[in-house]
């Protein structure tokens, strides 16, 4: 096979156009060109009235030695190679005598997409995994998510954090993740996806995305196969504690007082698990404080975003609805970011805590939505939030939950309870109005977070929704985006508060093994351990960390 990079064709070229700009491009009539497959397909629109499709082919010769023959030709032409093998290669097979070996199964805490897929991996060995997911299954974590944004009640233990499928249930299931992928296991994570029912198109867009409905079908089917394969998945069953002995997991023990034996735990628990970590930093399990960021979402027409992005071209749908991606360097010295951009969606409350409001970002696949939205985050570091303000002792690992909380909280006041979110205008934001000379109405851009937004100060002196600091740099950093987006500080914009949990607030270090540096047989994964930020990132690490686990768990004597 022979791929093709950077080959560009005009935005509305025809279907078939694409078969004889490849034959022009290699210089080979029709018949040598057995057949090709699209491996990728991005657009360039910096030229937003001649916007260009760029697309990867891997093409099929129809003799072998005229693809020897091709690439001796192009040899000098770095955009024509061999196609890579993206197949993906087990790593370990249990014996089929395993299961009878009476040795302990391993055990996959959290069933978010790092957990998916480290039971599936470890399934797909042979090594039958238990999961071990606090929330509920997905249709029933849905009704409770829906109480929560219509009602205003919270479940503790079943919401848009917690329960089978994880943080990235309800969410815009964007696809794409920027980490070094030698072994192209972001291609098993696709491959699996459209196994469980994805669009197949995930496999060739540059910006791939799912929308929440579609993975809640997806997870069923991928929670099926694991099953089918040997494993177990058991929901509502939070796990309380781990039995460690001479710096080896031996257990590990359930809310309910439920005690399993286990010697390889993968730590799955994704950023808001909070209790957990506790446990986890009393019984001595290294974790260090790191950075994250803070900040609101803003919201916007979606319309505005498109013309800014495609000019003419807006609206057409393989471009389909534009994101954004912005970073400004502030003249605090701080650095303000978009985050989690959701075309065509809707700002949710994400928060697992009572009375706390957290704000995040969902979609559907359609991304049809009025508006678009996405954080304005401001990094910080663990000095920021270190809660020992002499600044005598280390920084401990949970000062940045505390951090979190405090925010949380405050949003929570200023919104005027119910989980009701507090908003401002971005027109009163940036201008520093206070008091009555705040807007007491909406205007053209209605916020789509549910329960409801109260207008409010976000940035009242001395009383904010944000330390000082971090409103400065948002503040500042509106109206500079307005250079990249035009209307981007339009007045009428609104900001919702408070985006918080943007990563996770701690790391918990581990070896080459990908064990924790100091409890042998727990493999720190995913989000919340700091190894992921984002469903395909979470997945792959969930994939790595299972290949540890097998080949732990197959060597002999293991
Ligand atoms: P999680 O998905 O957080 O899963 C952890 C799981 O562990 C949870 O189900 C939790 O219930 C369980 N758990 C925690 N503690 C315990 C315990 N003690 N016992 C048992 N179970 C436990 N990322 C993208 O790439 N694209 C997007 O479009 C996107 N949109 C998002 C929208 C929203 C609203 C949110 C909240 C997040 C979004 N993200 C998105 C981020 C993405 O969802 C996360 O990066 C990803 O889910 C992290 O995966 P994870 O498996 O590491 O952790």
């Amino acid at each position: 096979m022979l791929r093709i990079t950077e080959l560009r064709l005009p935005l509305d070229h025809p279907q078939d156009a694409l078969r004889p700009a490849i034959l022009a491009r290699l210089g080979i009539a029709d018949a040598a060109l057995r057949g090709y497959t699209v491996f990728r397909r991005s657009y360039d629109a910096r030229r937003k009235s001649a916007i260009v499709l760029i697309y990867t082919i891997d093409c099929e010769m129809a003799e072998e030695a005229e693809e020897a023959e091709l690439l001796a030709r192009f040899a000098d032409d770095r955009h024509v190679r061999p196609a890579p093998d993206t197949r993906y290669r087990p790593v370990a097979q249990a014996p089929a005598d395993f299961a009878a070996s009476g040795r302990p199964r391993p055990v996959v805490i959290g069933f978010g997409p790092c957990g998916i897929f480290a039971a599936l991996v470890l399934a797909q060995m042979g090594l039958r995994p238990i999961v071990l997911e606090r929330g509920k299954a997905v249709r029933e974590r849905t009704k409770d998510t829906w109480v929560l944004w219509r009602r205003g009640v919270l479940e503790p233990e079943s919401n848009v954090q917690f329960g089978e499928g994880g943080a990235g249930t309800f969410s815009d299931g964007k696809l794409w993740s920027q980490i070094s992928d030698p072994r192209h296991l972001t291609r098993k994570v696709l491959d699996e996806f459209v196994k469980a029912g994805a669009p197949e198109e995930i496999l060739y867009v540059a910006k791939p995305h799912i929308g929440t409905f579609r993975l809640v079908t997806m997870v069923e089917k991928m929670r099926a196969d694991i099953v089918a394969l040997g494993g177990e998945v058991r929901f509502g069953q939070r796990v309380a504690d781990l039995r460690i002995e001479d710096g080896q997991v031996r257990g590990l023990t359930l809310a309910d007082g439920e005690q399993l034996r286990t010697e390889h735990v993968v730590l799955a628990v994704g950023h808001s698990a909070r209790d957990t970590f506790a446990m986890l930093h009393e019984r001595g399990v290294r974790m260090d404080a790191k950075p994250f960021s803070v900040g609101f979402r803003i919201e916007h027409p979606q319309s505005l975003i498109d013309r800014a992005r495609f000019g003419p071209n807006a609206g057409n749908p393989i471009l389909g609805a534009a994101d954004y991606k912005l970073v400004h360097h502030a003249g605090n010295g701080r650095s303000v970011y978009s985050f989690c951009m959701c075309p065509g969606g809707t700002v949710v409350a994400a928060t697992s805590e009572p009375g706390r409001v957290v704000t995040n970002g969902m979609s559907q696949y359609s991304r049809n939505e009025r508006n678009a939205n996405a954080g304005i985050v401001v990094g910080i570091s663990p000095e920021d939030y270190r809660q020992d303000r002499s600044g005598g002792g280390p920084v401990s690992p949970l000062d940045g939950i505390a951090f979190q909380r405090v925010w949380e909280s405050r949003a929570y006041e200023l919104g005027g309870g119910g989980y009701l979110a507090p908003g401002q205008l971005v027109g009163d934001f940036v201008a520093g109005r206070h008091g009555d000379a705040l807007a007491r109405d909406f205007g053209s851009v209605l916020p789509s977070y549910k329960p409801g937004v109260t207008l409010t100060d976000l940035a009242e002196p001395g009383n904010g929704s944000l330390p000082d600091y971090a409103l400065a740099a948002i503040r500042e950093a509106l109206p500079a985006f307005e250079r990249q987006i035009k209307g981007f500080s339009m007045a009428d914009a609104v900001l919702t508060g408070v985006e918080t949990r943007t990563s996770s607030p701690l790391r918990i270090p581990r070896g080459r093994d990908f064990q924790s540096l100091n409890v042998a047989g727990l493999y720190p994964a995913g989000e919340g351990a700091g190894y992921a930020g984002g469903i395909m990132s979470a997945g792959v690490d969930g994939i790595e960390v299972a290949e540890a686990v097998g080949l732990s768990l197959l060597k002999p004597g293991g």
